[in-house]
């Protein structure tokens, strides 16, 4: 039927959108354009005996802000109210004499911990500031979630035009607050405020919004980024140092990626960057000057991120560095759920891969120990005895499955660089490669 309708159609027309007194024409592509503001979306016409066929093309443009600041929450700070707007935007909106008013979800632990310090900074800002905490847990990451934020939201009645719903949280609640907004009347900006390491460097960057559903990991989401993230370190220091450490696996990632000298950072200064937990003294004012490690490494983070996640915002193109690790760890996490944490898991699939890449002559011996030990430093598990070889094949296969029926293996070819295969890991490299990572890490422990 589909081959037919396509065969059928010969004559093809383009047409540009000029938008003229207010309406919008269709001017065939290589006539004289109206004068008036010119789209850039197309459409083109077939036309056959059958009928017509009309296909049409319409980019559709993001744009977001990620910022790195200080004292987010210091009334004199204007980040949380204007950061999302650029500087023409903001003299609009300061102009516009409405009374402010904002949204806010926030994870209840960090309520805990943060919460009045929120009120403060909203009450000191004639802000009329509704503020919702709620217990974003991973076992809790439901459609539930997303229900009470879009009730309170509705009830709140928020201009979606100028009031960003704002959500203070670790991943968990970045991700559910994300897709309360793409969902509430098509798509609420919304506002990012990562308070753990690990969605600082990861889930506040990109476009994905999700919870879990029919027992699966983010089974339900959206790809809408919010308007803005505005990054802040200093929520890191009530985080437990476990939690620290899972944040650095997500920048290992990076680092063996695509970045050398963000893996000699890491190490060689990642005991002390989990043991400071990633502040900068404060004597170190001037980054641009004499950027700590902290503020280097995090940086390097966000930026590689930066440049995998904004051409493929949308995950079609299916080559993806960044799932480096995330091949064998879904199904482990799920597996041993709640014992090993998402960077945890993240960490034993890297450790796992490093194996496999020697194995295949892609890393030295040395490399590869190298590479292990910046693990260890990191507190992070480099084995785990639920990680079988069945579980790894499995994984593997289900891989297969999901990436369109061929191969997709991110893999490190030295420090800090890598190569996307697409061939299958011969069986006996697998399992070689299994051996000795058994052999060589079972014992490790977390040293
Ligand atoms: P999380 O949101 O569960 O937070 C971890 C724990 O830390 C929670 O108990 C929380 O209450 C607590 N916490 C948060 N901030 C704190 C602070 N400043 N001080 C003390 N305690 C604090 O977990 P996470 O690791 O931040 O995020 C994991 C989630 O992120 C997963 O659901 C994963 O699917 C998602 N994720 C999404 C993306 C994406 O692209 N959207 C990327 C990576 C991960």
């Amino acid at each position: 039927m589909l081959s037919n309708l396509n065969s059928g159609h010969s004559q093809q027309a383009k047409f540009n959108l000029v938008q003229v007194k207010g309406t919008w024409i269709r001017q065939p592509e290589q006539s004289q354009l109206a004068e008036g503001k010119l789209s850039d979306a197309e459409i083109s016409q077939n036309k056959s005996e059958n009928g017509l066929l009309w296909t049409v093309v319409s980019p559709i443009i993001f744009s977001y802000r990620v910022i790195q600041c200080r004292n987010i929450l210091d009334p004199g700070n204007d980040t949380l109210l204007w950061g999302h707007l650029g500087d023409e935007e903001l003299k609009g909106t300061l102009s516009n004499s409405k009374p402010l008013r904002r949204f806010v979800v926030i994870d209840e632990t960090v309520n805990h911990l943060y919460g009045s310090q929120v009120a403060q900074y909203f009450k000191a800002r004639k802000t009329v500031c509704k503020i919702l905490p709620l217990p974003t847990t991973e076992e809790n990451k439901g459609l539930e979630l997303v229900t009470r934020i879009l009730e309170q939201v509705h009830e709140f009645g928020i201009d979606r035009r100028s009031e960003p719903i704002i959500a203070i949280g670790g991943g968990v609640c970045l991700d559910v607050v994300g897709l309360a907004a793409s969902l509430y009347r098509r798509r609420t900006p919304y506002i990012r405020v990562p308070t753990t390491l690990l969605s600082y460097v990861d889930a506040s960057v990109g476009a994905k919004t999700g919870v879990n559903f029919a027992g699966g990991k983010n089974k339900l989401g959206s790809y809408v980024p919010p308007v803005a993230t505005f990054l802040d370190r200093s929520f890191f220091q009530t985080l437990p140092p476990r939690q620290i450490s899972n944040g650095m696996a997500e920048m290992l990632k990076m680092a063996l990626m695509k970045h050398r000298g963000l893996f000699e950072l890491l190490e060689a200064e990642g005991r002390k960057l989990l043991h400071t937990k990633l502040q900068s003294c404060e004597s170190n004012n001037d980054v641009s000057e004499h950027e700590d490690c902290a503020t280097a490494s995090t940086r390097i983070a966000i930026e590689t991120m930066l440049e995998e996640l904004a051409p493929n915002l949308w995950e079609d193109d299916l080559d993806r560095l960044v799932d480096f690790g995330h091949l064998i760890s879904p199904e482990l996490e799920m597996c041993v759920l709640p014992a090993l944490l998402h960077g945890e898991a993240v960490n034993i699939d890297m450790a796992f891969m490093v194996y496999v890449a020697h194995q295949r002559g892609l890393l030295t011996a040395d490399e590869k120990e190298r590479i292990v030990q910046c693990m260890l430093g990191l507190e992070l598990p480099v084995w785990h005895q639920d990680c079988t070889l069945a579980l790894v094949q499995k994984s593997l296969r289900e891989r297969v499955k999901h990436s369109g029926g061929s191969v997709r293996m991110p893999l490190p070819t030295g420090l800090g660089q890598a190569e996307i295969f697409h061939d299958m890991i011969e069986d006996n490299i697998l399992h070689q490669a299994y051996q000795k990572w058994t052999d060589e890490l079972s014992d490790s422990g977390n040293k």
